[in-house]
């Protein structure tokens, strides 16, 4: 069973879409995402950088945001782009944020219809767990434990619940609450939701990052996907699909999405 082709005009009006990415990969792997997924909800989607780039914003339609955050890996500019990416959802109407890495493909339909299933009015926090214990810490000599949404496979959450949470992590608080316990963005995020609001993690498993073996999802199952991702280390961990060859797709996102949606324009044989 394929999609019919979305139109992004009523897809997906209520979702701010953040893509969290770093100058350096602006030209290796947005590409990709903004020959396919991001054609489905453009409208929707917003690019989250640390460098200005003409042509990244004339190609996005201008969704492109400098966090002026460091263009560095380090815990602390992690933090404060997740924090600028919840900030600037805050100033939007928008009912949900979610939270994709540059190495997503969103399933932009089965987003949609994930959302449909949760009032935004209540809260939610959505996403997949990628350890099999929750975190254990310690805080104030007083151990806690808690489960986060793994970032790299792609969060959602309510707008009730990101109000929630302004008051103890927006306007670039998430960086101090990162610099106590000393962990990254999305274990932040999970500690500010599980451990200081009590609100549990809803575990929706269609999330994926590479931390799992992309090859072990099935091809009837990939349209109820809501992302999948790649890493092209030594040992490539990516989709198995067929289309383009590896050359042409090597993160084979391009070969996904003419799976998915066969009648997209750079899918259809010219
Ligand atoms: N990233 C970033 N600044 C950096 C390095 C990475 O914002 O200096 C972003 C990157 O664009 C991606 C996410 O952080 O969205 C995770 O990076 P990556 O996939 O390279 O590493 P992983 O943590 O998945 O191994
Ligand atoms: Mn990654």
């Amino acid at each position: 069973l394929q999609h019919i082709l979305p139109v992004d005009d009523d897809l997906l009006e209520k979702v701010f879409i953040t893509v969290k990415t770093t100058g350096r990969n602006h030209l290796t792997r947005l590409p990709v995402i903004i020959r396919t997924w991001f054609q489905l909800a453009k409208k929707q989607t917003w690019f989250f950088t640390d460098t200005n780039d003409q042509h990244l914003s004339r190609v996005t339609g201008g969704h492109v945001i400098n966090t002026n955050c460091s263009a560095t890996h380090s815990r602390r500019a992690l933090c404060c782009k997740m924090s600028v990416e919840l900030d600037v959802f805050l100033e939007t109407k928008k009912k949900w944020f979610c939270h994709v890495d540059d190495d997503n493909y969103v399933n932009v339909p089965a987003l949609d219809e994930l959302l449909k299933m949760y009032n935004p009015i209540g809260d939610w926090y959505l996403g997949r767990t990628s350890t099999p214990k929750p975190l254990q810490i310690r805080a104030k000599s007083q151990k806690t434990t808690f489960w986060f949404a793994t970032g790299g496979a792609g969060f959602c959450l309510s707008r009730a619940l990101v109000l929630k949470m302004a008051p103890i992590s927006g306007n670039g608080k998430l960086m101090a609450i990162g610099d106590r316990i000393g962990l990254p963005d999305d274990v932040s995020v999970g500690y500010v939701i599980e451990h200081l609001l009590k609100i549990q993690l809803t575990r929706v498993e269609q999330f994926h990052s590479h931390l799992e073996p992309m090859r072990l999802i099935k091809k009837d199952l990939f349209n109820e996907q809501l992302t999948f991702s790649y890493s092209l280390d030594n040992e490539p961990n990516t989709v198995d699909v067929d289309g383009f060859n590896e050359i042409t797709d090597p993160t084979r996102f391009l070969s996904l999405h003419c799976f998915l949606f066969p009648e997209a324009s750079s899918c259809v044989e010219k």
